[in-house]
């Protein structure tokens, strides 16, 4: 019974629903890659909060071909890779960061999240707890600063996506977005 009703509120069983019936009104079937290629040029790495929308904020179309990408406090740096391998399927032309202000980045370190781990993992080998980096920060514009050196200083990406590299604030009281680097 408790399982029962544990799936019953469960978001995941929603969702099947309503993507049933999404299929029943009729789904028109997504283009394959082998038929249209891949579009998105650009890539844009912004946070997780869901308080902070950045397609609403920006303004961002289709039309603009990016990609965004969130992560916790939209940092790339777990995400180099998917950079690369964007960047072999399509040119990118185009990287920017972007960061908010009052990120929970700041409202937490690197050491309580491994401190976290470690509570409910309490066997785990002190090196793989000291690889848990997530890139909390007590500075958000010099965070923003590092993480585009992070990807300027990348020796897998190509040397001109990596110039094209932007970092920007948004600040969420005013809602303006700034230019950092
Ligand atoms: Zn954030």
């Amino acid at each position: 019974m408790p399982l029962l009703a544990k799936m019953a509120s469960s978001l995941a069983q929603e969702l099947l629903k309503r993507n049933n019936v999404y299929v029943e009104n009729g789904h028109e079937p997504i283009p394959l890659l082998s038929e249209i290629g891949f579009t998105p040029k650009k890539m844009i790495f912004s946070c997780i909060d869901l308080r902070v929308k950045p397609e609403e904020l920006l303004g961002l179309t289709d039309a603009d071909e990016a990609l965004v990408v969130r992560t916790a406090s939209g940092t790339p740096a777990r995400n180099l890779n998917d950079i690369v391998a964007l960047d072999n399927l399509t040119t990118l032309t185009e990287l920017i960061v972007i960061k908010h202000t009052d990120c929970g980045a700041l409202h937490m370190t690197d050491e309580q999240i491994r401190e976290h781990v470690r509570t409910h993992n309490p066997d785990i080998d002190d090196q793989v707890l000291n690889e848990v980096v997530v890139g909390t920060t007590h500075d958000i514009v010099e965070r923003t600063r590092k993480d585009v050196e992070l990807i300027r200083n990348s020796p897998i990406i190509r040397k001109e996506l990596r110039e094209t590299t932007s970092g920007l604030l948004i600040d969420i009281t005013t809602g303006k977005l700034t230019k950092i680097v």
